[in-house]
């Protein structure tokens, strides 16, 4: 028996065999029924065939875009697709081990790449990239194949607890929640998507657990408690019974029904708006179950992810939007435009805009958060994707209350860029016969350059939303993806409560409104905080309305001014937590 301890980002338990993904490459290995040894076999020839389709024509455009001796870097490529070393050593590992194909690729993968690292030729060190390449496509064709990972997970008899060095949102978008029972990674934080994914779809997950992925066989049974964060590989009898019973427990609880009408209102009566924060179109029913005024952020990228080849087309998009604000009618939805990176997983897009070929799947699925060409500017980037949304979004805003959010704006310059291309949407669809209604447009503020401007920026807008996620892990330098540093990743820092004051001043000034969608507020201590900073307006994950309109409330906006105010004058995280955990347990203490 063997206990680790991570962050628990969802709520929960999960008990089971663990089911390994290797480390960065998320593949999952799954044994197989003898009978379907051959469906392996016969679908790692086909991807074969596929890959060198596909590379003989990368080939021919590279030769007629740049000459043949460019093109002859993929001579390489082909040679390797035939080496018996990497597809006819998959082809063994597959049946001697009765695994799946695309588990078998990369085990043939790491015995070659263990040989290239001991030779000396840098020659043959670089082709090492050649190889992770080629692999690489013959898994991403294995996976596309109807009948990959996923219809394996069909096969699963029993249910599994699956353990990871990392799990992109993506991977966690596509898994079949109703035979995995939970999750643990080695990376993560609170405020990574999949941990935000994973609370809205009500999985139990733990992760920046460091090693798990490594220290748990396949198949060895494993707890995982989203709430402590703790791992139990292994466990004793006695463990069993107590995860068994809370469990239960647990379910019992989720089963009570909501109390959840109305507008909620202060101790003190100052109206205050909860709305939910979504990234699928069928979770409007979890928000509506508990209490969400509207929707405050729909992640629109996630609708790319996993979905029909075709979703990044402006009808397809119109119907999705259509469908979310009809749904929520009467109540507002604001929808971001795609908060992607080029090199993620949104293949639609990224094949429409940049030819996928180009991008090694490994990098396509990378974690996001980076501070590249991500949220408005690959939007303005690629001007032609940004409007095809925008098209979708004007037309979807005649059926409900639509409003336009652009995700990472850093400047003025990029807000008046992206307002003309709103215009020439509008007017795109003129043409075509479609009038479109007046749409609140407005910005996240995550960045700090935003916010240290957001009195400017009110003048280009019609409403903030402030995304703390980001903004902590930027003001801070803390990558909020990264388990080593997490403990730094701090809302309650001097620099982000003074940041989050600035927004909201030069919001008032404007007289925009002004909302935080930002993991923070869904956390009692933080939202308490932030309403005596003066924040009256929040999104939050479905899972945590039900707290928040408790503790709002059970709260005094007036008092929490006062609180706020001494908050304030205090250095270190570690005074305003014990400060504010004083003032919450023995108000009359502080407030005298
Ligand atoms: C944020 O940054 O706070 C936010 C809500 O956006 P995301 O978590 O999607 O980056
Ligand atoms: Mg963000």
């Amino acid at each position: 028996m063997e206990r680790l301890k991570g962050i628990g980002v969802s709520s929960g338990i999960a008990i089971g065999p663990a089911l390994v993904a290797i480390q960065r490459t998320q593949v999952i290995r799954f044994p197989i029924a003898p009978d379907r040894v051959a469906r392996e076999l016969s679908a790692l020839d086909r991807a074969r065939a596929r890959s060198r389709d596909q590379l003989v024509q990368i080939r021919e455009r590279i030769a007629q875009l740049k000459g043949s001796d460019l093109a002859a870097l993929f001579d390489a490529q082909l040679m390797m697709l035939d080496d018996p070393m990497l597809v006819g050593r998959a082809a063994s590992v597959v049946c001697e081990e009765r695994v799946n194909a695309e588990w078998a690729v990369q085990r043939a993968l790491d015995e070659i790449a263990a040989i290239f690292n001991d030779v000396r030729d840098p020659y043959l060190h670089e082709r090492k990239g050649d190889l992770h390449d080629v692999a690489g496509r013959l898994r991403m064709n294995l996976r596309d194949e109807k009948g990959g990972a996923r219809d394996l997970l069909q096969d699963l008899d029993t249910p599994c607890v699956l353990i990871a060095d990392e799990l992109t949102p993506s991977v966690v978008a596509q898994l079949d929640w109703t035979r995995i029972r939970g999750f643990a990674t080695d990376a993560g934080s609170r405020t990574y998507h999949t941990a935000i994914l994973a609370r809205s779809l009500g999985v139990p997950a733990a992760v920046g657990l460091h090693d798990v992925s490594l220290r748990i066989p396949p198949g060895a049974s494993v707890i995982v408690d989203g709430d402590s964060g703790e791992v139990i590989i292994e466990p004793s009898p006695a463990d069993w019974q107590e995860a068994d019973a809370r469990a239960r427990i647990m379910k019992q609880q989720v089963a009570v029904p909501h109390a959840a009408d109305g507008p909620v209102r202060s101790l003190d009566g100052v109206p205050v708006v909860l709305q939910a924060n979504i990234e699928r179109s069928e979770d409007v029913a979890a928000a509506i179950a508990a209490g969400a005024e509207g929707i405050g952020l729909y992640r629109s990228e996630f609708m790319l992810v996993g979905g029909p080849p075709d979703m990044a087309a402006e009808e397809e998009q119109y119907h999705v939007y259509r469908q979310l604000v009809e749904r929520m009618a009467p109540r507002p939805v604001t929808i971001r435009t795609f908060d992607i990176d080029e090199r993620q997983l949104a293949r639609p897009l990224v094949d429409a805009a940049l030819d996928a070929r180009w991008f090694p799947e490994h990098d396509r699925t990378q974690r996001s958060g980076h501070a590249g060409l991500r949220g408005i500017r690959f939007g303005l980037a690629q001007p032609e994707i940004l409007k095809t949304q925008v098209r979708a979004l004007l037309r979807a805003a005649a059926h409900g209350s639509l409003r336009i959010m652009f995700p990472f704006v850093s400047s003025v310059h990029e807000v008046r860029t992206a307002r003309v291309l709103v215009e020439e949407a509008r007017a795109e669809l003129r043409t075509r016969g479609i009038e479109a209604p007046a749409v609140p447009i407005g910005i996240m503020i995550e960045v700090p350059s935003a916010a240290f401007t957001a009195p400017l920026l009110a003048r280009e807008v019609d409403f903030f939303t402030i995304g703390t996620n980001d903004l902590i892990q930027y003001t801070l330098a803390v990558d909020r993806m990264d388990e080593r540093v997490s403990d730094r990743y701090q809302p309650l820092h001097p620099a982000v409560l003074r940041l989050l004051r600035a927004v909201r001043r030069g919001a008032r000034r404007r007289g925009i409104p002004v909302s935080l969608c930002g993991e923070m507020a869904s956390d009692p201590l933080f939202l308490r905080l932030l309403l005596g900073c003066g924040l009256t307006d929040f999104s939050m994950t479905p899972g945590a309305l039900p707290m928040a309109r408790r503790v709002v409330q059970e709260t005094s906006i007036a008092e929490m001014v006062h609180v706020a105010a001494h908050v304030f004058t205090l250095g270190t995280v570690e005074e305003i937590d014990q400060y504010l955990r004083r003032a919450f347990d023995h108000p009359a203490e502080i407030l005298k």
